[in-house]
């Protein structure tokens, strides 16, 4: 049994719309790697491979987690996510074993995608490689993503690995049928924010005078996650403020019923 890799069906979670200031990414991932995913007798016909591998990279909160769990969704097919933290073990062999397992259980429920977060941590470069059992592990990981024999018609194996440091990657990885593809997640700029705000916010009680410009305008630098961050600490606040109104409203009305009381007590003592 692997423990770490979860299988998300197509219902709920992210879809493409709910990720905010990439147009352009989401496009060419539709074509090339949706499309793919959902019907790939049309490859077969064409006589093409599709991407085995993408490498997102960028800053932490960028939205590397979101966008591959949205690529999942909107396919509807089924997503094991794994954080190679997670597939290290002490134990001699197990490491390999927990990727072959994790690779056997996608294989089988193919068409799927296989998330390796922080993948880095288990394929930098080959020089850097202190232990023995992180070079298994590359070379572990490389044979299941060309291990794929069945028939292309019954689709594949898509995996996306995530990244904050892609120079740290082993080069073996970065080869066609591997990673073969790279799309790089940066900080939004300040188009992107007010896309990334005004979809963090669609089901956010707003203020009357909530501006997403204004807003992105003051945020230069932020990435996805700290804007959610943003529109939650603010909704944390007007929480606060609505429980201390209410709180000083019926303390108010307390003190008023208290000295009402005291009125009606006085009235009615002689
Ligand atoms: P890390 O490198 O730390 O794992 P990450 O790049 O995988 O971070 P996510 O976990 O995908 O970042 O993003 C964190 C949260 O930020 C998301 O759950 C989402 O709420 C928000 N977010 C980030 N980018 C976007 C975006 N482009 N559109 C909408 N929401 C976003």
């Amino acid at each position: 049994h692997f423990p770490a890799a979860a299988k998300v069906g197509s219902n709920g979670g992210p879809r493409l719309k709910d990720i905010g200031g990439m147009d352009d990414i989401l496009k060419e991932l539709k074509l090339e790697v949706i499309l793919p995913l959902v019907e790939p007798e049309l490859l077969a016909i064409l006589g093409v491979s599709p991407v085995a591998g993408i490498l997102f990279h960028g800053p932490p909160g960028c939205g590397k987690t979101r966008l591959a769990r949205a690529i999942a969704n909107e396919a509807g097919v089924p997503f094991y996510k794994v954080s190679s933290t997670d597939l290290v073990s002490g134990v001699s062999g197990a490491s390999e074993e927990s990727i072959r397992e994790l690779f056997s259980k996608a294989y089988a429920t193919a068409p799927s995608i296989v998330f390796i977060d922080e993948i880095d941590a288990i394929a930098s470069k080959r020089e850097n490689l202190q232990r023995e059992m992180e070079k298994r592990i590359v070379t572990q990981l490389m044979t299941c993503m060309e291990e794929d024999t069945r028939d292309v018609k019954l689709g594949h194996v898509l995996v996306i690995g995530a990244t904050n440091r892609p120079d740290a990657l082993d080069p073996a990885l970065r080869r066609p049928g591997r990673f073969d593809r790279e799309i790089r997640l940066d900080v939004p700029d300040e188009s992107a924010r007010i896309k990334i705000l005004s979809l963090l916010t669609r089901d956010v009680k707003l203020d009357a005078n909530f501006d997403p410009v204004k807003i992105s305008r003051a945020t230069p630098g932020f990435v996805g996650a700290d804007l959610a961050a943003l529109v939650n600490k603010a909704g944390l606040l007007a929480l606060s403020r609505t429980v201390c109104g209410r709180e000083s409203t019926r303390s108010s009305t307390a003190e008023q019923n208290e000295e009402e009381d005291d009125d009606s007590w006085r009235k009615l003592t002689p």
